[in-house]
């Protein structure tokens, strides 16, 4: 009976296998025709001050499957960075975000600020300042406009080069921002010599703010550090009232999260911003925190 248990383990264990690489095969499969094909969308979370004004939109990708129905970004990004798919997929996301920037920086609000997440692999290629560059040029985007996320473990593992392209975009305006900020490294002396503006607090340390002191404590000295950095300070991940207020309370500079607005397609998005125009509609659509 032990023998036999063994030997059936060890043959699931093989048809587990066997089935994982079929799906990440179908999976590498679907991704590439998905972002040959231009099948991905952008959806796109607002960004607003502790006044409770909105100041932008973070870009985050969406991305639907006839065969695997709707597909995290946390799952498919790392297969696009192993496979190459980040390089077109990414210039696809900063075009597109900064067409959509664009049109509302005609037609809406001047000085709606676009966030794009960008990948190490991306940053690290030759051609990332040129691809930046010219999405800009081509779709009319004020520089200054576009915020580029980076998170801490992309900065830390980079090059001399990728540091020379942070400091060109820098000079051409381009805002640069720290994201999933407390997550990835342990030494903070590199926060000092990036040409970053802003840094983003992981959702993590913002999760149980209301009833941890300690997560409390850590996120104040967070923000207080930041600022005598000189660096603007986002929260992400904010979920309720509580939460906000005691971000509002610690001086935290901009606020990020379901409490305020999941990501939404651009037409939604939009209303927000004709919205925006009038102060105490943005501030019920925020449930922003009295200041
Ligand atoms: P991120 O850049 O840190 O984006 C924030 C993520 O947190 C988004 O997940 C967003 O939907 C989610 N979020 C926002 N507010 C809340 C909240 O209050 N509670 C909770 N539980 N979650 C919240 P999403 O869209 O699934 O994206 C996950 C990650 O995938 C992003 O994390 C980013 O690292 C990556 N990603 C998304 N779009 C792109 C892209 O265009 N390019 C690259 N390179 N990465 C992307
Ligand atoms: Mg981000
Ligand atoms: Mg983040
Ligand atoms: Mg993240």
């Amino acid at each position: 009976k032990v023998k036999n248990s063994g030997r059936n383990s060890f043959m699931v264990f093989d048809e587990n296998m066997r089935a994982e690489t079929l799906h990440q095969m179908s999976m590498e499969h679907r991704l590439r025709s998905a972002v040959l094909e231009n099948q991905m969308h952008l959806h796109y979370q607002p960004i607003v001050s502790t006044e409770g004004r909105l100041l932008g939109f973070e870009a985050l990708l969406r991305w639907n499957d006839a065969v695997h129905g709707d597909v995290s970004p946390v799952d498919f990004i790392p297969l696009a960075e192993k496979t190459g798919l980040i390089i077109p997929l990414g210039a696809w996301v900063l075009q597109q975000a900064c067409s959509q920037a664009a049109q509302w920086h005609r037609t809406g609000n001047k000085l709606m600020k676009m966030s794009v997440n960008v990948s190490s692999i991306q940053l690290a290629h030759k051609d990332f300042v040129t691809t930046v560059l010219t999405a800009l040029k081509e779709t009319g985007l004020p520089a200054e406009l576009l915020d580029l996320e980076l998170t801490e473990s992309a900065l830390i593992q980079q090059h001399d080069s990728s540091y020379e392209s942070l400091h060109l975009l820098r000079r051409f305006g381009v805002k640069l921002s720290i994201d999933d900020f407390g997550t990835g490294y342990s030494s903070l002396s590199y926060l000092r010599d990036l040409p970053v503006h802003t840094l983003k607090i992981d959702r993590a340390f913002v999760k149980d703010i209301e009833i941890s002191p300690e997560s409390r404590t850590l996120v104040e000295g967070m923000i207080d550090m930041a600022h005598t950095l000189h660096l603007r300070v986002v929260a992400e991940g904010v979920e309720n009232r509580k939460q906000m207020e005691i971000l509002v309370e610690a001086g935290c500079d901009e606020i990020q999260g379901f409490h305020i607005s999941k990501a939404v397609p651009a037409d939604d998005a939009r209303r927000f911003i004709n919205v925006s125009h009038g102060e105490p509609e943005i501030k019920a659509m925020a449930g922003a925190a009295k200041v």
